[in-house]
């Protein structure tokens, strides 16, 4: 049993629940969450017809594998760690309970090693101090682990020292990244990257295909848990091998590569063009000669395609959390597509879509809910839908 103290949440036990916010469910034990969700879904999707049980995980702790800390001062001490919820005010953390373990170790070594070489964070009022961010990515089955470092500008002084006592102490750290964002935004990292160590990029492998990640692109957070929802995913395309796949909103190629072994081609569309460089480099790493990427919105790719009568026969979609729009559901439904494999990390948008779907020819199949990220109020459902 994890260690209590008096403020403590009883799913993982962590001392900084009320004061961090980051983990909604943290009043409910693991099973209890898991029954919140199913709930949920039930509430939300039962309309469609039966929705299975959600598949929680063994050991729902330091799932995360990617991890962002904002850093400050406070009492005249270096502080880093996550913003609570709905403020500005960075909540310090050592040893969070749903982040990789390794990536918590190497941000509070750059928090311990910052005023030894006179580094301090970066101060947004007065627009001085070196380090605005950290994040760090850790390839689960590869063990390859990026660190991108956030700066308001280029300079860094003492640079060869502190990498070296970095990578000294990390022997682990497979390549450094420096990002420059001097903007006044919410977003972390900044568009011009310095490589300062390595390649630039990790890569992790999932469901027996090789991927490449950069600090930029789009890659589930839960590695053990997406290869149980794109297994539900590609289980529900039931490919035989003659088939023409779109993969829309693919981020770095995932679902499309996994598929492309079982099909006839793949297509990809997805709108951030780092997300998609990686997508095709990825296809070159998997010998995937029949895969092609294109950066565009999925909504007017898929309009265009209608447009031009091209065939699909099956459709993979995985919107980010809006959902999608009307110009692609449209053009779904004119394509018509046999199978539909909706991929949702919002079961409210996911609704409103599949209402959108049902009345233009699609009847839902299955309906399986996955808890990618235990001890939040997210869950991801991947829906099958057949033309009737
Ligand atoms: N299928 C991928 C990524 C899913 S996340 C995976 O499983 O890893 C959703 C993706 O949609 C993100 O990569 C985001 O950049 C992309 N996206 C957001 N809006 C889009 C749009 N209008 N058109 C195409 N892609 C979009």
């Amino acid at each position: 049993m994890a260690e209590q103290t008096p403020r403590a949440g009883k799913g993982n036990g962590c001392p900084l629940f009320k004061q961090c916010g980051g983990c909604q469910l943290q009043n409910l034990t693991y099973p209890e969450q898991l029954q919140y969700k199913q709930v949920k879904c039930i509430r939300l999707l039962s309309r469609f017809g039966h929705v299975d049980e959600i598949v929680g995980m063994a050991r729902p702790l330091h799932y995360r594998n990617k991890v962002q800390a904002a850093f400050g001062v406070r009492n005249g001490k270096i502080i880093s760690g996550v913003y609570q919820s709905k403020s500005h005010r960075i909540v310090n953390v050592d040893d969070c309970r749903l982040e990789d373990e390794t990536a918590d170790a190497i941000i509070v070594t750059i928090r311990a090693l910052l005023p030894r070489f006179r580094l301090t964070p970066y101060n947004e009022d007065t627009g001085r101090g070196f380090l605005r961010h950290v994040l760090v990515r850790r390839g689960f089955k590869t063990g390859e682990v990026m660190v991108v470092l956030v700066t308001p500008d280029s300079l860094f002084p003492k640079k060869d020292a502190f990498l070296h006592e970095l990578l000294r102490r990390h022997p682990e750290i497979t390549t450094v990244i420096q990002s420059v964002n001097g903007a006044k935004t919410s977003l972390v990292l900044g568009k011009r990257e310095l490589v300062l160590f390595g390649k630039g990029y990790i890569e992790d492998v999932l469901c027996g295909c090789r991927f490449r990640l950069s600090p930029r692109s789009f890659y589930q957070i839960n590695p053990v848990q997406t290869e149980v929802l794109y297994g539900k995913a590609l289980a529900f395309a039931a490919l035989t091998g003659s088939e023409t796949v779109l993969d829309a909103y693919c981020g770095i190629g995932t679902i499309g590569l996994c598929a492309a072994k079982h099909a006839k081609q793949v297509i990809g569309v997805e709108l951030n063009a780092d997300a998609v460089r990686d997508a095709k480099q990825n296809a070159k790493l998997n010998g995937a000669a029949n895969a092609r990427f294109f950066c565009a919105d999925a909504g007017r790719f898929m309009t265009e395609a209608a447009k031009a009568g091209d065939r699909i026969d099956v459709l993979f979609m995985d919107p980010p959390r809006a959902g999608s729009d009307l110009p692609f559901l449209k053009s779904a439904a004119a394509l018509a597509p046999k199978r539909i494999v909706y991929i949702s990390c919002n079961p409210e948008t996911l609704a409103r879509d599949l209402g959108f779907l049902c009345k233009n020819g699609y009847q839902v199949k299955r309906m399986q809910p996955v808890d990618m990220f235990p001890h939040t109020g997210h869950v991801e459902v991947v829906v099958s839908l057949s033309r009737q």
